[in-house]
């Protein structure tokens, strides 16, 4: 079977492992900050802090930046639950804003504009798929509305710049993104002192870690801060840095396999819209494509099973999910709404082949034709 996503995992990440457990340092120790190093030099940031996931990452940044009660947050629909499920964490509400277009499937500037309110205190942005949001306007909205500005980058590590947007930005190195510490994530922020903050929220508040206490001889700290569990271990931060020096090269690989892609839906499945212009600057994590309305979702996803190509959606609307709907009722976002009745993610990941590519175009033409309703094939 063809999977949407694969995690690249080999001999150079059991290697790190092993050495990491002969260490004898098991958590927080110089792996995790190396591995927090060459993370934040690979984005042109300064500094970057490791976490359990990007889940964490984005509490953390919500909780460290003061948004709370009676706060809005603007975030898309079209994300992961986990980016609205950080801004309820904290209390404040999530208002979800609809996406430009089919086209292009990033939350719009314009009905964030319409969803501002006085009570709005920060945006969060996805970089849906790996293709990135537009820096200067949304820079330039955060600036004019005066909003924190947060990146959920979890589709979207190894390209310069991204984290960098804003206030803070989260990632995450969960199995099936482009780089994986099986769990995990990490932080960018430019702000000294936010950072300093996550540092100690990371680990329950406490002005020193394990191995200060050890190097200083002395087994006191405080609590200052309301803090967690969110560390990072030796041992993911050891796979990490594995993926981080392969990083660059599968986003590559990513690239050229949507390249051929693009190319093929073209000539094989017309009736298939591909988001994005190819030159949209990307970390191709998902080949998302649009499929003719008049098409069975269901019924494609299962002809294409059978030709041994997994296939999956992203995403069911958040604001559609039945605890968010309950919580949110009467929220309406066509755009959204359209989109994700009728996406469909198709196979991406560095261990495919040009022949792969070829293999789920030509059974999602396949597919298109056997599921066709037969008025539309009369017509
Ligand atoms: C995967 C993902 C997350 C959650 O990441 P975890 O590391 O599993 O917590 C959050 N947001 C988006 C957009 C994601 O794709």
């Amino acid at each position: 079977m063809l999977l949407v996503s694969e995690p690249t995992l080999g001999p150079d990440e059991k290697e790190a492992l092993a050495a990491a457990i002969d260490s004898g340092w098991i958590t927080m120790g110089d792996r995790v900050r190396e591995f927090e190093q060459t993370f934040a030099r690979m984005h042109g940031a300064d500094e970057a802090i490791a976490v359990g996931s990007c889940t964490a990452a984005l509490h953390l940044i919500l909780h460290a930046l003061g948004i709370g009660p009676g706060d809005e947050v603007l975030v898309p629909s079209l994300t992961f639950v986990a980016t609205a499920n950080a801004v309820l964490y904290v209390g404040a509400r999530p208002v979800f804003v609809d996406i430009e277009s089919g086209a292009v499937p990033l939350m719009s500037v314009a009905d964030a504009q319409r969803k501002c309110t006085s009570r709005t205190k920060a945006v969060i942005l996805m970089h849906f798929a790996g293709y990135l949001a537009d820096r200067e306007e949304w820079q330039a909205f955060a600036r004019s509305k005066d909003l924190l500005l947060i990146e959920d980058a979890a589709h979207a590590p190894g390209v310069k710049g991204v984290g960098t947007f804003g206030d803070a930005a989260a990632f995450s190195f969960y199995g099936n993104k482009n780089m994986t510490t099986a769990e995990g994530g990490a932080i960018i922020t430019r702000h000294r002192i936010l950072s300093d903050m996550i540092k100690r929220a990371r680990s329950h508040g406490m002005t020193s870690n394990t191995r200060q206490r050890l190097v200083s001889r002395s087994p006191e700290y405080d609590v200052t801060l309301l803090g967690f569990n969110y560390r990072m271990d030796e041992l993911r931060a050891a796979v990490g840095l594995v993926q981080l020096r392969k990083l660059s090269g599968w986003n590559d690989t990513r690239r050229r396999l949507s390249l051929h892609y693009r190319q093929r839906l073209a000539e094989r499945c017309p009736s298939v819209l591909v988001p994005f212009k190819p030159s949209w600057v990307s970390a191709h994590h998902l080949l998302p494509v649009v499929l003719p309305a008049a098409s069975s979702r269901q019924a494609l996803i299962e002809e294409l099973r059978k030709c041994g190509v997994q296939t999956t959606i992203h995403y069911p609307p958040v604001h559609r999910l039945t605890f968010y709907q309950d919580r949110y009722p009467g929220v309406s976002l066509p755009n959204t709404e359209d989109f994700c009745g009728r996406e469909l993610t198709l196979p991406l990941h560095p261990a495919m082949t040009p022949a792969d590519v070829d293999h789920v175009a030509d059974s999602l033409a396949e597919g298109l034709r056997a599921s066709q309703p037969a008025e539309v094939v009369q017509a």
